[in-house]
Protein backbone atom coordinates (compact mmCIF):
# COMPACT_ATOMS: atom_id res chain seq x y z
CA UNK A 1 0.00 0.00 0.00
CA UNK A 2 0.88 3.45 -0.98
CA UNK A 3 2.00 6.27 1.67
CA UNK A 4 -0.98 7.98 0.24
CA UNK A 5 -3.41 4.91 0.10
CA UNK A 6 -2.91 3.98 4.12
CA UNK A 7 -5.20 5.53 6.01
CA UNK A 8 -3.90 7.86 8.74
CA UNK A 9 -4.57 7.80 12.41
CA UNK A 10 -6.45 10.83 13.84
CA UNK A 11 -3.64 12.14 16.48
CA UNK A 12 -6.48 12.83 18.95
CA UNK A 13 -9.42 10.64 18.95
CA UNK A 14 -11.65 11.74 21.88
CA UNK A 15 -13.33 8.68 23.25
CA UNK A 16 -17.15 8.25 23.25
CA UNK A 17 -18.96 8.22 26.45
CA UNK A 18 -21.28 5.67 27.58
CA UNK A 19 -24.33 6.01 25.27
CA UNK A 20 -22.99 8.67 22.74
CA UNK A 21 -25.05 9.06 19.66
CA UNK A 22 -22.86 9.47 16.53
CA UNK A 23 -23.23 12.60 15.02
CA UNK A 24 -22.47 14.26 18.63
CA UNK A 25 -18.73 11.84 18.98
CA UNK A 26 -18.35 13.38 15.44
CA UNK A 27 -18.86 16.89 16.27
CA UNK A 28 -16.82 16.26 18.78
CA UNK A 29 -14.38 14.99 16.98
CA UNK A 30 -14.93 18.37 15.21
CA UNK A 31 -14.38 20.32 17.85
CA UNK A 32 -11.29 18.57 18.84
CA UNK A 33 -9.25 18.97 15.67
CA UNK A 34 -10.58 22.22 15.03
CA UNK A 35 -12.50 21.03 11.66
CA UNK A 36 -16.18 21.62 10.70
CA UNK A 37 -18.33 18.60 10.38
CA UNK A 38 -18.01 17.75 6.52
CA UNK A 39 -14.22 17.94 7.23
CA UNK A 40 -14.74 15.44 10.37
CA UNK A 41 -16.31 12.97 8.49
CA UNK A 42 -13.58 13.05 5.78
CA UNK A 43 -10.83 12.49 8.35
CA UNK A 44 -12.89 9.50 9.91
CA UNK A 45 -12.55 8.41 6.13
CA UNK A 46 -16.33 8.79 5.48
CA UNK A 47 -18.03 11.20 2.84
CA UNK A 48 -19.85 13.78 4.16
CA UNK A 49 -21.62 17.28 3.90
CA UNK A 50 -23.22 19.57 6.45
CA UNK A 51 -26.46 18.09 6.53
CA UNK A 52 -25.99 14.98 6.02
CA UNK A 53 -27.60 12.71 8.61
CA UNK A 54 -27.43 9.05 7.12
CA UNK A 55 -24.39 8.25 9.09
CA UNK A 56 -26.63 8.65 12.22
CA UNK A 57 -28.13 5.34 11.07
CA UNK A 58 -25.70 2.65 9.83
CA UNK A 59 -22.26 2.22 8.70
CA UNK A 60 -21.13 -0.56 6.43
CA UNK A 61 -18.42 -2.93 7.09
CA UNK A 62 -16.15 -1.23 5.03
CA UNK A 63 -16.87 2.44 6.70
CA UNK A 64 -16.37 0.75 9.85
CA UNK A 65 -13.15 -0.53 8.77
CA UNK A 66 -12.00 2.83 7.82
CA UNK A 67 -13.47 4.41 11.31
CA UNK A 68 -11.68 1.68 12.93
CA UNK A 69 -8.49 2.40 11.43
CA UNK A 70 -8.28 6.16 11.59
CA UNK A 71 -9.04 5.96 15.38
CA UNK A 72 -8.00 2.67 17.19
CA UNK A 73 -12.06 2.62 17.97
CA UNK A 74 -13.53 -1.08 17.83
CA UNK A 75 -16.41 -1.63 15.57
CA UNK A 76 -18.43 -2.35 18.62
CA UNK A 77 -18.01 0.96 20.00
CA UNK A 78 -18.96 2.50 16.83
CA UNK A 79 -22.07 0.32 16.31
CA UNK A 80 -23.34 1.52 19.38
CA UNK A 81 -23.41 4.98 18.82
CA UNK A 82 -25.42 3.97 15.63
CA UNK A 83 -29.61 4.22 15.45
CA UNK A 84 -28.76 0.58 14.20
CA UNK A 85 -27.94 -0.46 17.55
CA UNK A 86 -31.67 -0.40 18.28
CA UNK A 87 -32.50 -2.33 15.55
CA UNK A 88 -33.31 -5.41 17.61
CA UNK A 89 -35.51 -3.96 19.70
CA UNK A 90 -37.22 -0.38 18.98
CA UNK A 91 -36.46 0.00 15.37
CA UNK A 92 -36.45 -2.97 13.04
CA UNK A 93 -37.32 -1.07 10.42
CA UNK A 94 -33.58 -0.86 9.87
CA UNK A 95 -32.84 -3.79 7.89
CA UNK A 96 -29.06 -4.87 7.70
CA UNK A 97 -29.13 -4.83 4.24
CA UNK A 98 -30.88 -1.25 3.53
CA UNK A 99 -29.78 0.91 0.95
CA UNK A 100 -28.35 4.29 1.84
CA UNK A 101 -31.39 6.33 0.74
CA UNK A 102 -33.47 4.47 3.08
CA UNK A 103 -35.94 6.11 4.56
CA UNK A 104 -37.33 5.52 8.16
CA UNK A 105 -41.00 6.46 9.04
CA UNK A 106 -41.03 5.64 12.27
CA UNK A 107 -43.34 7.64 15.10
CA UNK A 108 -40.94 6.67 17.83
CA UNK A 109 -38.27 8.04 16.19
CA UNK A 110 -36.96 11.89 16.08
CA UNK A 111 -35.39 11.78 13.14
CA UNK A 112 -35.00 15.70 12.81
CA UNK A 113 -33.41 16.42 16.39
CA UNK A 114 -32.81 15.51 19.67
CA UNK A 115 -34.15 15.83 23.54
CA UNK A 116 -31.80 15.88 25.65
CA UNK A 117 -31.44 16.33 29.71
CA UNK A 118 -29.77 19.88 30.39
CA UNK A 119 -28.09 18.66 33.54
CA UNK A 120 -26.26 15.30 31.56
CA UNK A 121 -25.13 17.84 28.97
CA UNK A 122 -23.26 20.02 31.73
CA UNK A 123 -21.97 17.35 33.28
CA UNK A 124 -20.81 15.32 29.98
CA UNK A 125 -19.35 19.23 28.36
CA UNK A 126 -21.94 18.54 25.54
CA UNK A 127 -22.27 15.05 25.27
CA UNK A 128 -25.68 13.92 23.23
CA UNK A 129 -27.13 10.23 24.03
CA UNK A 130 -28.41 7.98 21.57
CA UNK A 131 -31.45 7.20 23.50
CA UNK A 132 -32.22 10.95 23.49
CA UNK A 133 -33.13 10.49 19.63
CA UNK A 134 -36.25 7.72 20.94
CA UNK A 135 -39.52 8.83 22.51
CA UNK A 136 -39.59 6.04 24.04
CA UNK A 137 -37.02 7.99 26.40
CA UNK A 138 -38.78 10.80 27.95
CA UNK A 139 -36.87 11.64 31.36
CA UNK A 140 -33.32 11.59 32.58
CA UNK A 141 -33.41 8.62 35.48
CA UNK A 142 -30.10 9.92 37.24
CA UNK A 143 -31.12 13.65 37.34
CA UNK A 144 -34.87 13.04 37.48
CA UNK A 145 -35.67 16.14 35.37
CA UNK A 146 -38.28 15.34 32.11
CA UNK A 147 -36.26 15.48 28.75
CA UNK A 148 -36.72 18.96 26.59
CA UNK A 149 -36.67 18.50 23.19
CA UNK A 150 -37.10 23.04 22.22
CA UNK A 151 -35.06 25.47 22.60
CA UNK A 152 -36.67 27.93 25.71
CA UNK A 153 -35.44 30.78 23.43
CA UNK A 154 -36.64 30.29 19.82
CA UNK A 155 -38.57 27.06 20.47
CA UNK A 156 -36.78 25.37 17.90
CA UNK A 157 -36.11 21.30 17.84
CA UNK A 158 -32.61 21.23 19.34
CA UNK A 159 -30.06 19.64 17.73
CA UNK A 160 -31.39 20.09 14.64
CA UNK A 161 -29.68 17.69 11.63
CA UNK A 162 -29.50 20.28 9.25
CA UNK A 163 -27.81 22.54 11.12
CA UNK A 164 -24.84 23.79 8.62
CA UNK A 165 -23.11 25.13 12.56
CA UNK A 166 -22.64 21.34 12.97
CA UNK A 167 -20.27 21.18 16.00
CA UNK A 168 -21.17 24.17 17.93
CA UNK A 169 -24.99 22.63 18.14
CA UNK A 170 -23.54 19.84 21.48
CA UNK A 171 -23.08 23.34 23.52
CA UNK A 172 -25.92 25.76 22.38
CA UNK A 173 -29.05 26.15 20.12
CA UNK A 174 -27.58 27.04 16.58
CA UNK A 175 -31.02 27.86 14.32
CA UNK A 176 -30.88 31.56 13.07
CA UNK A 177 -33.09 34.16 14.92
CA UNK A 178 -35.61 36.11 12.08
CA UNK A 179 -36.42 32.82 10.00
CA UNK A 180 -40.01 33.51 9.74
CA UNK A 181 -38.91 35.63 6.26
CA UNK A 182 -38.35 32.03 5.19
CA UNK A 183 -35.01 32.10 3.39
CA UNK A 184 -32.75 33.24 5.98
CA UNK A 185 -29.27 33.04 4.73
CA UNK A 186 -27.57 30.44 6.73
CA UNK A 187 -23.69 32.00 6.45
CA UNK A 188 -23.24 35.09 8.48
CA UNK A 189 -26.85 34.45 9.77
CA UNK A 190 -27.25 35.38 13.22
CA UNK A 191 -28.10 32.67 15.88
CA UNK A 192 -30.17 31.58 19.12
CA UNK A 193 -27.43 30.88 21.11
CA UNK A 194 -29.10 29.69 23.87
CA UNK A 195 -26.99 27.51 26.05
CA UNK A 196 -28.11 23.92 26.16
CA UNK A 197 -27.24 23.40 29.77
CA UNK A 198 -29.17 26.01 30.72
CA UNK A 199 -32.60 25.20 29.24
CA UNK A 200 -35.04 24.41 32.31
CA UNK A 201 -35.94 20.90 32.76
CA UNK A 202 -38.93 19.79 34.42
CA UNK A 203 -38.34 18.11 37.87
CA UNK A 204 -39.97 14.68 38.33
CA UNK A 205 -41.74 14.33 41.24
CA UNK A 206 -43.81 11.15 40.50
CA UNK A 207 -42.48 7.51 41.20
CA UNK A 208 -44.61 5.84 38.80
CA UNK A 209 -42.78 7.66 35.93
CA UNK A 210 -38.81 6.59 36.46
CA UNK A 211 -40.52 3.25 37.15
CA UNK A 212 -41.89 3.21 33.82
CA UNK A 213 -38.48 4.77 32.24
CA UNK A 214 -36.45 2.17 33.44
CA UNK A 215 -38.66 -0.77 32.25
CA UNK A 216 -38.77 0.39 29.12
CA UNK A 217 -35.39 1.79 28.73
CA UNK A 218 -34.31 -2.35 29.38
CA UNK A 219 -36.55 -2.67 26.67
CA UNK A 220 -34.59 -0.48 24.84
CA UNK A 221 -31.39 -2.20 25.27
CA UNK A 222 -30.18 -4.72 23.06
CA UNK A 223 -29.07 -8.27 24.46
CA UNK A 224 -30.07 -12.07 23.85
CA UNK A 225 -32.08 -13.16 20.86
CA UNK A 226 -34.80 -14.10 23.39
CA UNK A 227 -34.46 -10.40 25.07
CA UNK A 228 -34.74 -9.15 21.48
CA UNK A 229 -37.85 -10.52 20.22
CA UNK A 230 -39.66 -10.49 23.48
CA UNK A 231 -38.58 -6.64 24.11
CA UNK A 232 -39.58 -6.35 20.44
CA UNK A 233 -43.00 -7.21 21.20
CA UNK A 234 -43.26 -5.48 24.09
CA UNK A 235 -42.49 -2.12 22.43
CA UNK A 236 -45.06 -2.67 19.47
CA UNK A 237 -48.13 -3.61 21.99
CA UNK A 238 -46.98 -0.05 23.90
CA UNK A 239 -47.46 1.58 20.54
CA UNK A 240 -50.45 0.28 19.62
CA UNK A 241 -52.05 1.06 22.96
CA UNK A 242 -50.66 4.44 22.73
CA UNK A 243 -52.09 4.67 19.00
CA UNK A 244 -55.18 3.13 21.10
CA UNK A 245 -55.42 6.18 23.77
CA UNK A 246 -54.59 8.70 21.13
CA UNK A 247 -58.00 8.30 19.54
CA UNK A 248 -59.92 8.44 22.44
CA UNK A 249 -62.49 11.40 22.54
CA UNK A 250 -61.86 11.47 26.41
CA UNK A 251 -59.33 11.52 28.67
CA UNK A 252 -61.49 9.89 31.45
CA UNK A 253 -59.44 7.92 33.80
CA UNK A 254 -55.91 8.12 31.92
CA UNK A 255 -54.33 10.67 33.72
CA UNK A 256 -55.21 9.83 37.37
CA UNK A 257 -51.89 10.04 39.67
CA UNK A 258 -50.14 12.17 37.47
CA UNK A 259 -48.30 15.14 38.41
CA UNK A 260 -49.43 18.68 37.40
CA UNK A 261 -46.31 19.10 35.02
CA UNK A 262 -47.25 16.31 32.90
CA UNK A 263 -51.04 17.34 32.65
CA UNK A 264 -50.05 20.44 31.42
CA UNK A 265 -47.65 19.80 28.90
CA UNK A 266 -51.04 16.73 27.60
CA UNK A 267 -53.04 20.02 27.74
CA UNK A 268 -49.66 22.28 25.40
CA UNK A 269 -50.15 19.23 22.99
CA UNK A 270 -54.03 19.30 22.09
CA UNK A 271 -54.80 20.17 18.58
CA UNK A 272 -58.57 22.17 18.04
CA UNK A 273 -60.94 19.64 16.95
CA UNK A 274 -59.00 16.69 17.72
CA UNK A 275 -59.17 14.34 20.26
CA UNK A 276 -57.10 15.22 22.77
CA UNK A 277 -53.92 12.76 22.79
CA UNK A 278 -53.75 12.90 19.49
CA UNK A 279 -51.20 15.41 18.73
CA UNK A 280 -48.68 13.94 21.37
CA UNK A 281 -46.96 11.64 20.18
CA UNK A 282 -46.32 13.56 16.70
CA UNK A 283 -45.76 17.11 18.17
CA UNK A 284 -45.72 16.83 22.16
CA UNK A 285 -42.75 17.23 24.65
CA UNK A 286 -41.16 14.63 26.32
CA UNK A 287 -43.16 15.52 29.40
CA UNK A 288 -46.42 15.09 27.60
CA UNK A 289 -44.60 11.43 25.53
CA UNK A 290 -44.30 10.72 29.46
CA UNK A 291 -48.27 10.16 29.72
CA UNK A 292 -48.71 8.21 26.69
CA UNK A 293 -45.98 5.87 27.72
CA UNK A 294 -47.41 5.45 31.36
CA UNK A 295 -51.06 4.68 29.99
CA UNK A 296 -49.68 1.99 27.73
CA UNK A 297 -47.22 0.72 30.40
CA UNK A 298 -50.52 0.43 33.37
CA UNK A 299 -51.95 -2.02 31.01
CA UNK A 300 -49.01 -3.98 29.56
CA UNK A 301 -46.82 -3.51 32.07
CA UNK A 302 -48.45 -3.95 35.12
CA UNK A 303 -46.98 -7.14 35.99
CA UNK A 304 -50.15 -9.44 35.83
CA UNK A 305 -49.08 -12.18 34.45
CA UNK A 306 -52.34 -12.84 33.20
CA UNK A 307 -52.05 -9.98 30.70
CA UNK A 308 -50.89 -11.23 27.88
CA UNK A 309 -51.42 -9.63 24.63
CA UNK A 310 -53.29 -11.46 22.05
CA UNK A 311 -50.25 -11.47 19.26
ZN1 LIG B 1 -29.43 13.73 33.08
ZN1 LIG C 1 -32.87 28.64 20.11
Amino acid sequence: MSEEGRARRLGAVPTPIAGESFVSWVDTVAATLRLSRPMALSALGLLGTAGSSAYQFRLSPEELAEVQQRTGLRPVQVERMLLSFYAPTALPQISPHGGRGWRLNQPWLRREHSAACPLCLEASGGRWLLSWRLKWTFLCADHLVYLEDRCPRCDLGLYWRLSAAGADQRTHCTRPVGRSGGRGRRLGARVCGFPVAEIPAAPVEDEEAVHVQRRVSGLLMPADARHNEESSRMLQRLGRLVHDAGSRTTTAGLLDRMENALLRAVHESQGPGQPPLSWILERGSPTAISALVRIAARIALSGNPNIRHPG
